[in-house]
């Protein structure tokens, strides 16, 4: 036997001010993205904004449904418009600001399992890392390297060939 450990590295800001100015344009577009959400039922609003390898920014917002997994999560919205209207662009850097209405929330929130595996595929296809900044509606703001980093031991193509 023998025990593996996973090592993740990632950084913190204090907030949006001290990150570079391209990522700060990008959560400020993913912040104003959130504004566009449809979350009657969760109040819990979601903005994500791409940037490509090309240099278009592509954005999304969460879209609830009354039948609930009929719905979107903003970042897979911002990615497969990414994938739709720029097909074989690298993504760069995904930006994500979250949080409800009635109470601000300092707190990052991460992507869901779901959207990790989604934007994960992306990643493993253009062989590049996708960036991911993560911020609550203020308050820090996370930078993680890689999509990967957030997915240990994720599950792609190459293990669909190697039947
Ligand atoms: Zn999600």
């Amino acid at each position: 036997m023998e025990e593996q450990q996973f090592n993740v590295t990632y950084k913190v800001y204090q907030g949006r001010n001290e990150l570079d100015r391209e990522d700060q344009v990008l959560l400020e577009k993913a912040s104003i993205a959130r504004e566009g959400a449809y979350a009657p039922y969760s109040n819990f609003k979601v903005g994500a904004a791409a940037i490509l390898e090309n240099g278009e920014i592509v954005v999304g917002s969460n879209q609830e449904n009354a039948s609930f997994p009929s719905g979107l999560c903003a970042e897979r919205v911002a990615v497969f418009q990414a994938g739709a209207r720029f097909p074989g662009v690298p993504i760069i850097s995904l930006a994500i600001s979250a949080g409800s209405d009635t109470e601000p929330s300092n707190e990052p929130a991460a992507p869901c399992g779901n959207c990790r595996q989604s934007i994960y595929e992306y990643e493993h296809k253009q062989g590049k890392p996708i960036r991911v900044i993560l911020q609550g509606s203020q308050g820090p703001v996370y930078l993680i390297n890689a999509i990967s980093d957030l997915l240990p031991l994720g599950f792609n193509s190459s293990q669909l060939n190697s039947q």
